[in-house]
């Protein structure tokens, strides 16, 4: 209020001056109104502002400006969010806004006001032509505000057609104020309430994450703690409970707690590592422990922890999970059984053995001691897994690894390397090697001697020897391989010197060994080049006529002299390669047999020999009775020549087998009478048709008296049990003439004929020295 209202000079009021003053406080009056209703308006306001949640502070914004100024429309903008809010009467003029044009005018407006440094509202005289273009703007003001942020601009806009009296004068500075203080109340609002959305984002989230987190742990199976450092208090989840036991007494806990709930053997380092977490700052923690049980025993746990820290670093919070690890260590458990132990026996393997044995190796260098190995092959045990089945072979073995257990002393390793092969490593034996080889060799007649006695099993009492090679490793250069193979040669020089024996590794067992498996190979790829083949030895009768013939096997190899079957059958046997020459055998046999049906004699058979590991394969019958039919050759043009070796592990299903195969017409001939075990019962038990009597009494009996005693006794109990009697190795008239004086029917030898090439008739296989013989 500037107006003074002059007096007169006479002292009396003025009219005009009177009038003036009554006009100018109509005036103030009419602005104090205004303001009046102003300010109500603006309290008004106030309450809508304050309730953030509701609708967007802004759009309150807009209307309590306009509603305030009292002006017709308006719009408010509000940087940087940029975004239009167009009042109730602003939008009734139908304007179609642009936001890109808002936009662009907002940056405008921002510039410009950026340039004054207050930050109270300002009448802004621009062109806003473009952005309302056939609007005629009065007045623009705008006000900055500023948010805890950075600025925020509110800019109001008004309009040229007033809807109140009074505010078509141009806004006074009291409304600038009172916009500016808007302007400030919604950056206020527009900060709290993002700041309000943005904890009720990161509350949701919060929640979220928490949810999921106990999702997660429960998926998992997990059980979680969480231990207030500060407090003390640490709350474990009903998982945990459920994992090891009834809740923990004790409401608050201490670092003990944790040092008591782990298994002593992992307290320490477990406590290194608690200390380090907690003292030195890590922040998570991972290992793996066993905790205390409340029923006795411990639970091996992953533990997974985070450590939160105070603004100063001191850890406040340790909490994380717990991850029930029994069910993998049970699985680890038996990974490693299935990969360092045998599953049959129990006993290491091979893996696991030579670890051991490299262990001992090095150890005994540094302690000046030697380290024995044994190798140990059962005998004749294929042929109890052949003719009783696996179970009574692994029942066999389960036995065998118990008798070898308890030979040695618990330091000692007994493993097994597979089938019936076994390994005990003696460590720590005598400095001097040939004191060490006596204890070795001693330990292994032990072993031989545990071996030997009979096996109860389920398929009834069995009896197996064994055979040891022992091989002592005196310098640090022998590698577990090494010894391995040394003790395999010796062990190989054992059996081949008839089993049941020990012997002790010698340099030069190895050169007899790397011949033999060469000659191994040889023999595989003779075998796959189809390079074996049968010649024909004549078998005659009293007469010289034609009985039969016997197939023998010829090896000529490409490369070099023939190999007699002595030699090869032994290395085919041992190999397995058997399996695949007898039935080659047999099957050019029954060919011979049909090709030479013409020319053949009444009662004419081929005779085949059969090795022990061939005719003990479960389905032999079977494979036999399969070549008869697709050779088309007859049972009863065939004879299977088997040893006492055939039919030594079991009797009764030897005769089970032969029994099969007489029902198809084959007969059995038992070779090499004489040598070997000889036994009578073999002869009373077996349904065979024929006896071969060994070539070395044919060669001695007519010197040696004990030999002719022999024969003749064979002889006589032969035709007593109606059983054929063939003489083999006949070389010379002598010798056939007092085999047929003393009652021999069948023979076969050099004199009447060598193995030959089949020819064509069976009748060619004749020597022609034998059909001169005047008989
Ligand atoms: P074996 O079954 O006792 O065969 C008889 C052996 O005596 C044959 O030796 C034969 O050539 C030889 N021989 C025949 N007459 C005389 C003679 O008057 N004097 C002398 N000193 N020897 C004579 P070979 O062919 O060297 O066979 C040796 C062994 O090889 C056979 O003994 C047999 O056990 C085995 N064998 C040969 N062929 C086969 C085969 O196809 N399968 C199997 N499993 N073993 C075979
Ligand atoms: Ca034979
Ligand atoms: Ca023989």
């Amino acid at each position: 209020m500037s107006a003074v209202v002059p007096l007169g000079g006479s002292g009396e009021p003025d009219a005009r001056a009177y009038r003036a003053l009554q006009r100018e406080l109509v005036e103030t009056r009419n602005r104090f109104d205004r303001q009046v209703a102003q300010l109500k308006r603006l309290n008004s306001v106030a309450p809508a502002l304050q309730q953030v949640d509701e609708r967007p502070t802004a759009e309150v914004f807009a209307e309590a400006v306009l509603d305030v100024l009292d002006i017709g429309f308006g719009a408010v903008w509000i940087l940087p969010s940029q975004a239009v809010i167009t009042g109730p009467r602003f939008a009734c003029l139908g304007w179609a806004v642009d936001e890109e044009r808002w936009a662009m005018a907002g940056q405008a407006l921002d510039a410009l006001l950026h340039t004054t440094a207050s930050n109270r509202a300002q009448r802004i005289t621009t062109s806003l032509a473009d952005l309302l273009p056939g609007v005629e703007l009065h007045d623009v003001m705008a006000g900055r505000c500023i948010g805890r942020d950075g600025a925020a601009l509110a800019v109001v806009l008004s309009a040229n057609t007033p809807i109140t009296t009074g505010a078509d004068d141009a806004p006074g500075a009291d409304a600038l104020e009172i916009l500016s203080l808007l302007a400030e109340k919604c950056a206020d609002h527009l900060d709290a309430s993002r700041d309000w959305h943005l904890i009720r984002d990161q509350m949701d989230q919060l929640r979220e994450s928490q949810e999921r987190l106990e999702l997660v742990l429960r998926g998992t199976n997990d059980g979680w703690w969480d231990w207030d450092l500060v407090t003390g208090s640490c709350i474990q989840s009903a998982r945990w409970h459920a994992m090891l036991g009834e809740p923990y007494p004790q409401s608050t806990v201490t670092d003990s707690f944790w040092l008591d709930e782990v298994h002593p053997e992992d307290r320490p380092g477990f406590e290194a590592l608690l200390t380090a977490t907690l003292r030195e700052g890590a922040a998570t923690v991972e290992t793996e422990v066993r905790l205390r049980e409340r029923h006795g025993g411990h639970l091996p746990v992953l533990v997974r922890g985070i450590i939160s820290h105070d603004v100063a670093g001191a850890p406040v919070r340790f909490a994380g999970s717990i991850l029930d690890l029994s069910e993998r260590k049970q699985h680890e458990q038996f990974v490693h059984q299935l990969a360092f132990y045998d599953a049959l026996t129990d006993l290491p393997n091979r893996r696991l053995l030579l670890d051991r044995l490299q262990q001992a190796l090095l150890a005994a260098d540094r302690a000046h001691r030697t380290t024995a190995v044994l190798m140990i092959d059962l005998d004749r045990f294929k042929s109890l897994n052949d003719t009783h089945g696996h179970a009574a072979g692994d029942e066999l073995l389960r036995a065998v690894a118990q008798r070898l257990r308890d030979s040695v002393r618990s330091e000692d390793t007994v493993a097994r390397l597979g089938g019936d092969e076994f390994v005990v490593l003696l460590s720590n034996l005598d400095e001097d090697h040939e004191r060490s080889q006596e204890l070795a060799e001693a330990i292994g007649t032990k072993i031989l001697h545990a071996l030997a006695e009979p096996y109860l099993l389920s398929v009834g009492v069995t009896h197996h020897s064994a055979s040891v090679g022992v091989a002592v490793a005196h310098s640090s250069s022998t590698t577990p391989d090494t010894a391995l193979k040394q003790a395999d040669v010796a062990m190989y020089e054992a059996k081949s010197a008839g089993r049941n024996l020990v012997r002790l590794f010698r340099p030069e067992m190895q050169s007899r060994v790397d011949h033999r498996s060469e000659m191994e190979t040889r023999l595989r790829a003779a075998v796959e080049r189809n390079q074996l083949n049968l010649m024909y030895q004549v078998q005659v009768d009293a007469d010289g006529s034609l009985y039969g013939a016997e197939a023998l096997m010829r090896w000529h190899p490409d490369d070099g002299e023939p190999v007699p079957p002595t030699i090869f059958i032994p290395i085919a046997e041992d190999s397995g390669l058997i399996r695949e020459i007898g039935p080659q055998a047999f099957q050019q046999a029954c060919r011979q047999a049909v090709a030479w049906r013409p020319f053949a004699p009444e009662g004419f058979r081929i005779a085949v020999n059969v090795s022990a590991s061939e005719f003990m394969i479960a389905d032999y019958v079977a494979q036999v009775v399969e070549i008869l039919a697709s050779t088309g050759a007859l049972g009863s043009e065939v004879r299977l020549e088997i040893t006492e070796a055939n039919v030594v592990s079991d009797l009764q299903a030897a005769a089970d087998r032969m029994n099969a195969l007489r029902n198809h017409g084959i007969v059995f001939s038992l070779d090499d009478f004489g040598t070997g075990y000889s036994s009578l019962t073999y002869l009373r038990q077996l349904p065979v048709d024929e006896v071969k009597i060994d070539r070395s009494y044919v060669r001695r009996f007519l010197n040696d008296r004990h030999d002719e005693a022999i024969l003749k006794a064979i002889l006589n109990l032969c035709t007593e049990l109606d059983i054929k009697v063939v003489a083999e190795g006949v070389e010379t008239e002598e010798q056939w003439n007092r085999l047929v004086a003393d009652g021999c029917t069948y023979f076969q030898g050099y004199l009447f004929g060598r193995a030959l090439p089949p020819g064509t008739s069976p009748a060619d296989l004749t020597s022609e020295s034998m059909v001169a013989l005047p008989r």
